[in-house]
């Protein structure tokens, strides 16, 4: 038989008419959070379920129809079919679009642009943290009515998955996906025809075709160049996820970036604002550009108008983490751009300098071409505004435009049904509704304590299941014997979870330091071994294939996970995704994350795991720098930035050992009559009752659109006016103020007094030499705060000046009365910067004089 090839023919079963909108719950991602959707479909048939990777149309190609046409007879199977169609129908109609922002305008829209996508597992478009952020952005902006659409690319192969051999070695493996089995459609015109667009690439043109993803509300549009008119090697661009070398990059930033923006032109959508999650999308700024210019505006005018209304969120907490193309690169692939846009190469390389570097830099791009930009924890905002500072080459980091918001999860997402379950019962279903009320989450304090542990036992129980299951074949696969698979598990017990139990799963990236617990293994084993409190490790996680430091972690994992002491005591399971994440999460008993400080952006999963009741001990980096309150788990405090790598681990390492032996281990051991801690219970609680309404992505994502949205969409239209009347006038003026501003100078005229007493008022006079600038183009200000130790620029209490008269020909006069509210010894400081009325932020040209 091996020598024929076999003809083969896919026969689906038809759809019984009684449950014919199975598919429309099989084509849309709300079935990534609510989990009744997915029971149903997996009721019918557990086993194909689980073989078609729980995914729902992949699923209802395949069923028998038998079990079709048997399910559709059963009044059981209907009734749980009826209610979910209705609560699907009630999420979907019976809101209005702007039900929930009284200050959205009838034709506002948001377009979210990101590389990656992290729904569900069923659609592999996502590796990690950022995706599943994204995401849970969608997913939020559903919930809250958001008029909102997401772009993204359709990655054939997406990232790969995970085995791992007896050795450690990590094991790749691609496969193309059918995106007949995916949750997507293809975009289609009023013809019924394929929606495609055009991009170029050097010497050719490709094409495009666009697909969608339903996502509650919220439609994702999806790019795709595997189609048979591009050649072979362009049918790849969109394969594979951070694959390719920086030829392949590149060209998937600009299909992205620019097909994006053409996509949603051609779909006939008009956002007016404009979200860059992560440099990768940056392009699109370039395309909307050159879009303007083709309608008769200058390109600065045009980058103006663009950036009004564009907000750039940054993930990256170290330089080189940030996307560049060389200037070559740039050459090839935008030599066509600089004529539409009338700018010279120089003048086009310059959008994305970096000082020092010669190269494109992607984040310098987004930070050119939008006037809102944050970062993704309070620690991360100031890292990214001091990364970012020479931006804004006057301005001192902490005064510069970068702000931070803080990232939060989807809690229908990952939080447990068996907790939803809890929440119904004790709280009424109204919680779903409350998910940012701080007040309202007191209410699980007054949950039954032994409840509450049973419910985590219960999840442990779980998850362990699946852990074997997954270590059952890894071992098979890898030629274990049984008598290995038995040391192995046998810790690993559903039956009695009493074992406390540690995890760690995310990117095996070096700065995420996974061995770190590994630094004194004499000290762990003690620790870990202890006959009547042992300890379980999960770990679990994938490193990119080019990653060789991060493969050998893995390897090094593996390596102690054989050592005869650690055999059982420390698991380590392949193929991170979303499936094992939601089971991680909410079945272990404490979740630790130890990056070094400060490089973890935010994180998202140590909230997965404190709204599930898990408790964290983590290094305070990231969300958890401002999440953990002293009393919602463990701080291990960070290291000097400057210490010496060796030094630094060794000394969080040993916090982390001296917290686990002195806290962690005897509280959760510290069993009470009934079997359970009480005080385990009491921490668990408060930590779920601290994290879920503030770390919530319907908080982050509210914040985005009071915060950035509605001001961003305000600014966008204020400079479109009158056929871009404001974007002309400001990006005019800035080229004014930057030719002047060399020329600006301060020079004080009243003699300064060092001493006075309360209430004599001040009088500050200054001549401020303007070449050639207003009174009314800057802003001459005092800044006064009363001297103390530690002091920010942020303590400062501003006072404007008043032009009062001209002094000489080149010099206006100004003049301050003041009276200073405080005694003491008080610092003062003068300064003049640019101000326009059309400015988003004050300080955006970067250009300040101080006295
Ligand atoms: C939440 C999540 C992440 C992010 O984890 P961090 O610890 O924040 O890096 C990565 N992968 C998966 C599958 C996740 O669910």
């Amino acid at each position: 038989m091996s020598s024929r090839t076999p003809f083969t023919i896919t026969i689906n079963p038809k759809i019984p008419l009684r449950l014919k909108r199975l598919e429309e719950l099989a084509n849309n991602l709300w079935y990534s959070w609510d989990r009744a959707t997915r029971t149903l479909f997996s009721r019918l048939d557990p086993n194909l379920w689980g073989a078609v990777g729980h995914n729902p149309k992949a699923f209802l190609k395949r069923v028998d129809e038998s079990i079709l046409l048997k399910a559709a007879e059963d009044r059981v199977f209907l009734a749980s079919y009826n209610s979910i169609l209705s609560t699907y129908d009630s999420y979907h109609y019976e809101a209005s679009p702007q039900d929930s922002y009284e200050n959205l305008q009838p034709e506002d829209q948001v377009a979210y642009f990101c590389f990656e996508f992290g729904f569900h597992e069923s659609l592999p478009i996502y590796s990690g943290g950022l995706g599943i952020l994204a995401g849970d952005h969608c997913k939020a902006a559903s919930d809250l009515n958001l008029p909102f659409v997401g772009v993204g690319l359709l990655y054939r192969q997406g990232y790969f998955f995970q085995t791992i051999d007896n050795q450690g070695n990590q094991e790749v493996t691609y496969t193309d996906s059918d995106f007949e089995d995916f949750p997507v459609m293809p975009v289609l015109d009023e013809n019924g025809s394929n929606i495609c667009v055009e991009v170029g690439l050097p010497h050719r043109n490709i094409r495009v075709k666009v697909w969608q993803a339903r996502i509650g509300h919220v439609t994702l549009y999806l790019l795709d160049t595997d189609l048979s008119e591009n050649a072979p090697q362009d049918r790849y661009i969109t394969h594979k996820l951070y694959g390719g070398d920086k030829t392949m990059r590149i060209e998937q930033e600009i299909i992205l970036g620019v097909g994006g923006v053409r996509a949603l032109q051609k779909i006939g959508l008009k956002p007016t604002v404009w979200h860059i999650n992560e440099g990768h999308a940056a392009f699109m700024i370039l395309e909307r550009v050159r879009s303007l210019t083709q309608q008769g505006l200058d390109a600065s005018s045009a980058l103006e108008a663009v950036a009004a209304n564009t907000v750039f969120t940054t993930h990256t907490a170290v330089p080189a983490g940030h996307d560049y193309f060389s200037e070559d690169m740039i050459e090839t692939y935008f030599s066509c751009f600089y004529q539409d846009l009338n700018v010279t190469h120089e003048e086009f390389m310059r959008l994305g300098h970096v000082p020092g570097s010669p190269d494109f830099n992607m984040t310098a791009l987004a930070i050119h071409g939008s006037r809102t930009h944050n970062g993704v924890s309070k620690i991360h905002g100031h890292v990214s505004a001091n990364i970012c500072k020479d931006m804004w080459p006057q301005i001192d980091a902490e005064e510069n435009p970068i702000t931070y918001i803080t990232n939060g999860v989807h809690v229908p997402t990952f939080l447990a049904q068996e907790w939803s379950d809890l929440f119904d019962r004790y709280l009424g279903h109204e919680w779903r509704t409350k998910m940012c009320d701080i007040d309202y989450w007191s209410r699980i304090h007054p949950i039954p304590d032994h409840l509450f542990w049973s419910v985590q036992q219960s999840l442990k129980s779980q998850m362990l299941y699946g852990i074997r299951a997954r270590l059952t074949q890894q071992n098979f696969r890898n030629h274990g014997s049984e008598a290995h698979l038995d040391r192995l598990l046998r810790f690993a017990d559903p039956i009695n979870p009493n074992v406390l139990t540690l995890g760690f799963a995310r990117r095996f990236a070096t700065y995420k330091r996974a061995t770190l617990l590994f630094e004194d293994l004499d000290w762990l084993k003690k620790i870990i071994l202890d006959e009547e409190r042992p300890v379980l490790l999960v770990f679990a996680g994938k490193a990119h294939p080019a990653d060789i430091p991060g493969q050998d972690l893995i390897r090094r994992i593996s390596q102690i996970a054989r050592l005869p002491e650690f055999e059982g005591r420390l698991l380590l399971v392949e193929d991170y995704d979303l499936r094992l994440a939601r089971r991680l999460v909410s079945g272990v008993d404490v979740w630790i994350n130890n990056p070094v400080y400060p490089l973890e952006a935010s994180g998202t999963s140590g909230i997965k795991a404190g709204i599930n009741g898990a408790i964290n001990l983590s290094v305070l980096d990231g969300w958890w720098g401002e999440g953990y309150d002293g009393k919602n788990g463990w701080a291990i405090k960070p290291g000097h930035e400057n210490m010496e790598p060796k030094l630094r681990d060794k000394e969080e390492s040993q916090a982390f050992y001296e917290i686990l032996q002195d806290q962690v281990v005897p509280l959760y051991y510290n069993r009470g009559k009934l079997g359970y801690s009480p005080e385990w219970v009491k921490m668990a609680k408060h930590s779920m009752v601290s994290l879920l309404p503030r770390y919530n992505s319907t908080r982050m994502v509210d914040e985005y659109v009071s915060k950035f949205y509605l001001s961003a969409s305000k600014q966008g239209s204020l400079y479109a006016e009158h056929d871009f009347d404001g974007a002309r006038k400001v990006a005019g003026w800035k080229n004014k103020v930057n030719n002047a501003w060399g020329g600006v100078a301060l020079r004080r005229l009243d003699t300064p007094c060092n001493r006075t007493n309360f209430g004599d008022v001040l009088h500050f006079r200054i001549a401020a030499k303007l070449n050639g600038l207003k009174p009314d183009d800057v802003i001459v200000e005092l800044l006064l705060c009363r001297q103390s130790g530690k002091m920010s620029l942020c303590d400062f209490k501003h006072f404007e000046f008043k032009c009062v008269d001209t002094e000489a020909l080149d010099e206006y006069l100004f003049e301050l009365k003041l009276a200073p509210e405080l005694c003491g010894k008080q610092e003062y400081y003068i300064r003049v910067y640019p101000y326009h009325s059309l400015l988003t932020h004050p300080m955006e040209l970067g250009l300040m004089v101080w006295l």
